[in-house]
């Protein structure tokens, strides 16, 4: 059973894929995929001890060992030319985190793989990097699951370079232009969360006028983008 996070993801998954699950943990993505037969490779990377055991024996004991590489690797390291990987995931982690996962190991790359990414938080920093090289973000999904909402952010290579305005940098080109229940729920939360960090600072002595305006003007923006 995958959580519908996961499936979500792997709904994005090409058939016949070659793919790099990057922080893969017990490896359960491309374990699914390869039982499903959708895959025809996998790299289940992890850059620590206990989640690349872990992986390795999720991988043995569903008997999917000739199709899916447990290794022990920082990012993208993981991923060797021979392995002609077509597809790369990173899952479960930080924008941040993500983009600089994408940036060290970026020569490690063709740079004619899709990329499927799901941020935790932070998702404009995956935005903007998949904007700053020459990637197109193709298509988005939202979810919510056990109270947490995650986004799916996935980048093609593109010939002509794509410019994303800021507010689609910030809300995702598609998630803005669908605005499902999902995406208002997050940026409602969000509002919540700036409305009391707003009060909190107005109680202070003195109040960081600067920083006050600041945090107005985005809830503005998220507010303007919900109503
Ligand atoms: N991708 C899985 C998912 O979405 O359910 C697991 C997510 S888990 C929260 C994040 C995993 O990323 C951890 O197992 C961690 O060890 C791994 N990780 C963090 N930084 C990494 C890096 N630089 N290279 C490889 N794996 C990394």
């Amino acid at each position: 059973h995958l959580s519908n996070r996961l499936q979500t993801v792997a709904q994005f998954v090409p058939d016949h894929a070659r793919l790099a699950d990057i922080g893969s943990d017990h490896a359960y993505l491309p374990v699914y995929l390869a039982n499903e037969h959708h895959i025809d490779f996998a790299i289940a990377g992890e850059v620590a001890k206990g989640p690349h055991d872990n992986a390795s024996q999720e991988i043995q004991r569903a008997g999917v060992s000739t199709l899916v590489a447990s290794r022990l690797a920082d990012g993208l390291l993981a991923v060797m030319p021979t392995d002609q990987i077509d597809t790369v995931v990173i899952a479960g982690m930080g924008g941040t985190l993500i983009t600089t996962i994408l940036t060290t190991g970026f020569e490690r790359l063709s740079h004619h793989e899709r990329l499927i990414l799901q941020p935790n938080v932070g998702e404009d920093n995956v935005r903007r990097w998949l904007q700053a090289h020459d990637y197109q973000i193709t298509t988005e999904q939202i979810l919510e699951e056990d109270g947490h909402i995650y986004e799916i952010i996935v980048g093609d290579p593109v010939v002509e370079p794509v410019t994303y305005s800021e507010q689609e940098l910030l809300f995702g080109p598609f998630l803005i232009r669908d605005k499902s229940p999902v995406f208002v729920k997050k940026w409602q939360r969000e509002a919540g969360r700036l409305q009391t960090v707003i009060e909190t600072m107005r109680q202070a002595q003195p109040a960081p006028v600067a920083k006050i305006q600041k945090f107005e003007q985005r809830l503005r923006h998220i507010l303007e983008v919900i109503k």
